[in-house]
Formats: C-alpha cells, sequence, structure tokens
C-alpha cells in the first residue's frame, strides 16, 4: 500500500522525531520490526537500540533510543523512549565521557548488584551512542 506514516518519538524532556516517514523499523524486545502504511495495531516495549526510517522523501534516518514503548496504528507509529537523540545530534565528547565513567564503575566491581547493572547500562548507551555516531558520513 502506498502513503507515508506519521513517526512520532518523544522522551519526557522533548520531541526528537515528528515527521513523515515511508517505513520504520524499530528495536522491540521480542526482535526488530517494520512498520508500513496499513500496519495492523499493536503495542510493544524496545530495547536500547536504533531505530531507522526513511524520510518522505526516501533519505534514511537513525535515531538512538535507550529503550521505551511503541504503538503502532495504520498510519502512525509513537515511540515514548526513555532518551533519544537523531544521529546527527549525538555529542561525541559526551558519550565518551559517559563510557569512560560507566567503564571504571563495572570495573570497580561494586558492592550493590544494582550499582552495577545502572554501570553497565549506561555503558550500554554510551557504546551504542558512539558506534551510531561513526557511521555518520
Ligand atoms: P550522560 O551521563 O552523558 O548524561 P546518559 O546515558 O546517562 O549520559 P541519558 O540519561 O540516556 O544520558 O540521557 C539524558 C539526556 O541527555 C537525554 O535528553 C539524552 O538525549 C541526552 N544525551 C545523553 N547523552 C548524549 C549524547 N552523547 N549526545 C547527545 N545527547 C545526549
Amino acid at each position: 500500500m502506498a502513503g507515508n506514516i506519521k513517526l512520532e518519538v518523544v522522551t519526557p524532556e522533548k520531541s526528537v522525531v515528528s515527521e513523515e516517514a515511508q517505513i520504520v523499523i524499530a528495536p522491540g524486545t521480542l526482535g526488530e520490526f517494520g512498520v508500513l502504511i496499513g500496519h495492523t495495531p499493536f503495542l510493544t516495549t524496545l530495547k536500547l537500540g536504533i531505530i531507522r526510517y526513511k524520510d518522505a522523501h526516501g533519505i534514511e534516518r537513525f535515531v538512538f533510543i535507550s529503550g521505551g514503548f511503541a504503538e503502532a496504528l495504520p498510519n502512525k507509529v509513537t515511540v515514548l523512549a526513555q532518551s533519544a537523540e537523531r544521529r546527527r545530534d549525538i555529542d561525541i565528547e559526551r558519550a565518551k565521557s559517559a563510557y569512560e565513567r560507566a567503564k571504571s564503575r563495572v570495573e570497580a566491581k561494586p558492592k550493590e548488584d544494582i550499582d552495577f547493572v545502572r554501570a553497565k547500562a549506561a555503558l550500554d548507551r554510551a557504546l551504542n551512542r558512539l558506534k551510531l555516531a561513526e557511521t555518520r558520513k
């Protein structure tokens, strides 16, 4: 079926994407999924990863998300993410500092499991941001 869908990516702080897309591919917790116009409605949780979409001109765009929820409707995909940035907005120096901070926390073998889990999650965010930013031309 021809036509675009509306993609909205929002975080508690801001709207990151609000535009028409030809196709949206997102990292569902049960696996990556793609949404085209006319998709059956569904709700899913999202894991940390990359949302890829083709904008109205067919240009591929990339958005880092640290996890969240997605609602797909026949003409709209809404993503509620804990944090999200477009590839072009990733601050590499910031991600490198976050990586170093998280790495030393992980290596310090924290006494509390929860500290380790938090540090590991921060490490994953930083690594994925750096990996995505490296694909910028
Ligand atoms: P940091 O320790 O640098 O804050 P973090 O992984 O803890 O990193 P998050 O909690 O995921 O950060 O995000 C907090 C806010 O900062 C969000 O608005 C997110 O989009 C933004 N943000 C975090 N890291 C970066 C980055 N490297 N480039 C651009 N924006 C970032």
